[in-house]
């Protein structure tokens, strides 16, 4: 198929309930968002986000912050359970 990249329908229902950006927590909770490409890769949001059009996202999951899920963001390669006090800008 050509069609341009695009991310799935629940991957957009996040991002319109954030405010058209994609989340780096779940919200309510302190969930990190971690989220998965077509070919299964991970992406931080931040990662996610800025590379949307190269990637097409197709899910979502929260892990705990300081959990032990072990999981790389494949663009970064920030440790996603580390991300913690990353820079807190939240404008939430
Ligand atoms: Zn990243």
């Amino acid at each position: 198929m050509d069609n341009p990249q695009k991310d799935s329908r629940k991957i957009e229902a996040l991002r319109q309930r954030n405010g058209g950006t994609l989340p780096t927590y779940t919200w309510p909770g302190c969930y990190l968002v971690v989220y998965i490409d077509s070919e299964g890769d991970c992406f931080c949001a931040r990662c996610a986000e800025s590379g949307h059009k190269y990637y097409q996202l197709q899910d979502y999951f929260g892990i705990e912050v300081g959990g032990e899920a072990d999981i790389t963001c494949a663009e970064c390669g920030a440790v996603l359970s580390e991300l913690e006090n990353d820079e807190s800008e939240d404008a939430l």
